[in-house]
């Protein structure tokens, strides 16, 4: 056993040192955009404006724009996909396929000048290359100047027309956008299924619509204006800082405004024929959850927020998310939770989705989760294990269908392997991380990783970095194993024996992947004893309780341990491997002694021989 003063001192100066900040260059945008909607053939023209600063250290000889709404189109990749895939996603299947020419979606680019002088492009399904005759110089800035013309497709995949709900405009992913590049190059990904990675900037809207639509958006409005015929209203939105862009808009929209706190309104935006009083007692939920959510994420940096009725499921947005409204109180609170802390976990942070969704979804989940039982659950600081997910991440692995978190999100071979990676095993990530570092410290270096990275699109590295520095351990064993291999967790106590110097308790590491150990015994008085086991590669441990015993390293070669305590064998009523069930064992049945199995396997027998 060691000494618990020397390490836990090592521990504090580790928490002091390097508190810079990273320096990483990033492109930055600035759109301007007029769109004029034709709400009888759901087409609109648009203007579009691009000043592109290439602050990489790179000559760019082309660009990449993404044309989202191409998707959807029979034949598409993201049709062939959702018609092939091993288990075809529900709601999509065979629908575009069987689109008509007026339910289809599409971009056509009728010109494309950079810096005023035409530039020949080419279009390949959802990706549009730009060769530019110019290459952009490292440092320069650029304008490129569009004009489209798009079809809006009927709703089938978080935006579109006329929705299950009867919106009529569900408007996300639904302009020509200039891809993402950096450090890594450019990112022209497909739109397949998801997801998104964007280079921030300002963004500087103005939608044409007939004068009856209620427009939502992101951003803040900053003017409506009527034309002369007093057919349309235009309107002007302003979002700075955001990688993206959505709206709504419906003749029938009642629109709610409810103040969180100072210099943050949430709008709310729903049809009133439907669900009126459930939509109403929203904006009270988000009073209560959103506070709690700064608190554990820190703090939302923009003026306003929009819950926008409309698309299928939800969808995270900046400043807005387009969510369906047909369901339970609960459950539309649930989804405007799991929505708007998105704007953490993606719109602020900017995680590249098509690599890092478990940064995104799975971070989500976790603070979901949370704030779903603060709200609802009068025990929320109990901070219960996430079951649910534990559940699910079994299943898979057990199917044997699971694949790394380092797949590319589209790539997966199955849809349930992919969302049990990006929301199970993600949000599991954390859960195994709080019980690593401990509570305290994991709260405050979320809070960190926040603060150091918002606005600067982090990797997993950079995460994990914030990680070590904040608990001053060493944790990148943790991410070798848990993102990038499919190794599981897998503690058993093996042994306990009546030795010369009291008990001896041996241990066995089942799985492959190591993890430190809280071992708690009870005795059969109600007192209970607490050892932790640190893990030798963590190079220390995380902060004792006054009660815990720290125990010598498990090194992680080794697959056996023991340990002898001063205590007589019938005094133990059990002992546990992490009776908090935070650490992500695959098989709790051997975490205890006695195996609470083999003793139902005792009951089972006597029952039986009883009713014989
Ligand atoms: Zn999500």
């Amino acid at each position: 056993m060691l000494t618990r003063g020397i390490l836990g001192l090592s521990l504090v100066i580790l928490g002091f040192t390097a508190l810079a900040q990273p320096d990483r260059w990033q492109q930055q945008v600035e759109y301007k955009m007029n769109i004029d909607m034709d709400v009888e053939t759901n087409q609109f023209t648009g203007f579009q404006k691009l000043k592109y600063y290439n602050n990489s250290p790179d000559t760019l000889d082309k660009v990449f724009y993404h044309l989202y709404f191409n998707a959807f189109q029979p034949g598409s990749m993201m049709d062939v996909r959702s018609r092939t895939h091993t288990d075809a996603r529900r709601g999509v299947n065979d629908r575009i396929f069987k689109l008509e020419a007026d339910e289809i979606g599409y971009h056509k680019i009728k010109s494309f000048k950079q810096n005023g002088k035409n530039v020949n492009t080419s279009v390949d399904g959802t990706i549009m290359t730009a060769r530019l005759s110019s290459p952009i110089l490292p440092g320069e800035t650029v304008v490129f100047d569009m004009e489209f013309e798009s079809q809006v497709p009927i709703q089938i995949r978080r935006n579109g027309r006329d929705n299950a709900e009867g919106i009529r405009y569900s408007m996300g992913q639904w302009f020509p956008k200039i891809a993402e590049y950096d450090y890594s190059g450019w990112h022209p990904h497909d739109y397949i299924a998801r997801e998104f990675y964007s280079p921030w900037g300002d963004y500087d809207v103005t939608i044409n619509i007939d004068s009856d639509y209620v427009v939502g958006a992101s951003g803040v409005l900053q003017s409506t204006e009527v034309s002369k015929n007093d057919k349309k209203t235009a309107h002007r939105y302003l979002a700075e800082n955001v990688h993206d862009f959505a709206w709504g808009a419906d003749p029938d929209y009642t629109h709610d405004v409810v103040n969180i706190r100072e210099g943050l309104d949430v709008h709310i935006y729903y049809q009133t024929d439907t669900l009126k009083e459930q939509w109403q007692q929203l904006g009270e939920y988000m009073k209560k959850a959103v506070p709690f959510i700064e608190s554990k994420c820190g703090k939302y940096p923009y003026p306003v927020y929009k819950i926008i009725q409309g698309g299928d499921g939800g969808m995270e947005y900046p400043m807005a998310t387009l969510m369906i409204g047909h369901k339970s109180l609960k459950s539309l609170v649930g989804t405007a939770v799991h929505e708007i802390i998105h704007s953490w976990y993606q719109l602020v942070l900017g995680t590249n989705e098509s690599y890092l969704y478990w940064m995104d979804e799975g971070f989500d989940q976790y603070y979901d989760e949370m704030t779903m039982s603060y709200l609802f659950d009068e025990n929320y600081e109990s901070r219960k294990p996430m079951s649910g997910y534990y559940r699910y991440y079994k299943g898979v692995v057990e199917s044997g269908k699971e694949e790394p978190l380092t797949t590319h999100a589209d790539h997966f071979e199955n849809h349930r392997a992919y969302g049990m990676a990006a929301y199970g095993k993600g949000a599991l990530a954390l859960q195994n991380l709080e019980y690593i570092m401990g509570r305290a410290v994991f709260d405050r270096a979320m809070l960190r990783y926040y603060d150091t990275w918002k606005f600067k699109h982090p990797n997993a590295v950079d995460f994990e970095v914030i990680m070590e520095k904040e608990s001053g351990l060493e944790l990148s064993w943790f991410f070798d194993y848990w993102v990038k291999t499919t190794k599981t967790i897998d503690y058993a106590i093996s042994n306990v024996n009546t030795v010369k110097a009291g008990v001896e308790i041996s241990m066995e590491r089942m799985g492959l992947m190591p993890m430190p150990l809280d071992v708690v015994l009870t005795k059969k008085d109600g007192t209970i004893q607490q050892y932790y086991i640190p893990l030798g590669m963590m190079r220390g441990h995380r902060e004792l309780s006054q009660n815990e015993t720290l125990m010598t390293p498990w090194k992680w070669v080794n697959p056996y341990y023991s340990f002898v305590i001063d205590i007589e064998e019938d005094e133990i009523k059990s002992i546990e491997i992490d009776p908090s069930r935070r650490m992500i064992d695959i098989n709790y049945d051997n975490n205890e002694y006695p195996n609470r199995n083999s003793e139902l396997e005792i009951k089972g027998k006597s029952d039986k021989l009883e009713n014989n």
